[in-house]
């Protein structure tokens, strides 16, 4: 992007704004455009309050890479939370990110082209693309001095109600989160298990809320999925996602003919190129930045599947404040959130967008407001 595009561009997402947020554009857009990018990055360790039990596995700490890139005396924050499924992990991210050093070291004003640059480095490795997507923006807003969201147009005074997830374990213990998180007004419960039916009962015997449930593939018949998810509508359960493995999409089309709650793709959607082979099985698709690659991804899925008529989820992994506001930053544009991997954690270093009765509260700090360095 040529630097009179970029300052049209800055121009529009600041327009009616404050001087001195001007002021930050005109010395971004002097700001030399190549070169002199430090970008560092380290392993680190989160800690979950409780063991994350899903269908496929169980942990009570997660390795994620935290990447801080430098320029011009503004620094912007970026978040990895590899996701094991897809073959990643924190050693091959950060691998991945010492191959775009180079990359970095390009205009960071064109945030497309160098997002497109990125990708085309090596394939996979979309939570390591992610941290550097975040990075990116975070210092694009510092340096305009506008909060990300602002400057994407987004925010104004919309509820950002996200639910409390609810790993599978004990029933005793479920029942305890519940218990443990009671200011969240919606939870989503992790199944897949043979134990579904005594979970939920479980879950319903301590909260009258509304639950989403996540069968995160667990299911591998049709019959079974279909008899489940009838049942689970009649305990209060208003969204399925993923009842059955990524690619039986057949079977998750005849599932969504017949469900009596809207079915919601995760595992069987990755980037926005997904969503023509997918759109037909589902009703809306759960976007993850760290699945897809990062916020101008998320964006770009949420624009094509409003176009293709599905309802948009945005959900996270265990992440720190990096990660979860990176999220936020975009929540406005869905209709479902799930952003509450830093409610998870006991060792989160940062603080951003915060969490208050079930609601996200974002901040006016520029870039992703995050507090906190490394
Ligand atoms: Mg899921």
């Amino acid at each position: 992007m040529r630097r009179k595009e970029f300052l049209e561009l800055a121009g529009l997402a600041l327009a009616g704004s404050l001087t001195p947020a001007r002021r930050a554009a005109a010395a971004l857009a002097s700001a030399g455009a190549a070169g002199g990018c430090r970008v560092d990055a380290k392993i680190y360790e989160v800690r979950l309050k409780h063991a994350w039990t899903l269908s496929r596995g169980s942990w009570t700490t997660r390795r994620n890479v935290l990447v801080r890139i430098e320029k011009n005396g503004v620094f912007g924050l970026g978040e990895s939370a590899p996701i094991v499924r897809y073959n990643e992990s924190a050693e091959s991210g950060l691998a991945f990110i010492e191959k775009a050093k180079p990359v970095l070291q390009k205009d960071l004003r064109a945030f497309h082209d160098l997002w497109n640059e990125i990708d085309a480095l090596a394939p996979g490795e979309h939570a390591a693309k992610a941290a550097l997507d975040m990075a990116v923006l975070d210092w694009v807003g510092k340096s305009l001095g506008v909060p990300l969201h602002r400057f994407l147009g987004l925010g104004g005074d919309k509820d950002l109600v996200t639910t409390f997830s609810i790993g599978i374990d004990e029933v005793k213990i479920m029942q305890d989160k519940i218990k443990e998180a009671a200011d969240f007004a919606v939870y989503k419960i992790k199944v897949g298990t043979d134990d579904d039916r005594k979970i939920l009962e479980g879950i319903r015997a301590v909260t009258d809320n509304p639950l989403r449930v996540d069968a995160n593939e667990g299911w591998k018949t049709k019959e079974k999925a279909l008899d489940m998810i009838r049942w689970m509508a009649g305990m209060g359960v208003e969204i399925m996602e993923q009842p059955m493995p990524a690619d039986r999409l057949e079977d998750i089309a005849w599932l969504k003919e017949r469900s009596p709650i809207p079915i919601f793709a995760d595992e069987s959607l990755m980037m926005a190129a997904d969503l023509p082979r997918i759109a037909g099985a589902f009703h809306g698709v759960n976007v993850k930045l760290m699945k897809c690659g990062g916020i101008q991804e998320a964006i770009r899925i949420a624009a094509m599947a409003r176009a293709l008529g599905l309802t948009l989820m945005l959900g996270c992994m265990i992440e720190t404040s990096i990660g979860i506001s990176a999220g936020a930053a975009v929540a406005p544009l869905f209709d479902y959130l799930d952003l509450d991997g830093n409610v998870l954690i006991t060792n989160d270093p940062f603080r951003g967008v915060r969490t208050e009765k079930g609601r996200l509260i974002l901040n006016d700090r520029p870039g992703l407001g995050i507090e906190g360095e490394f």
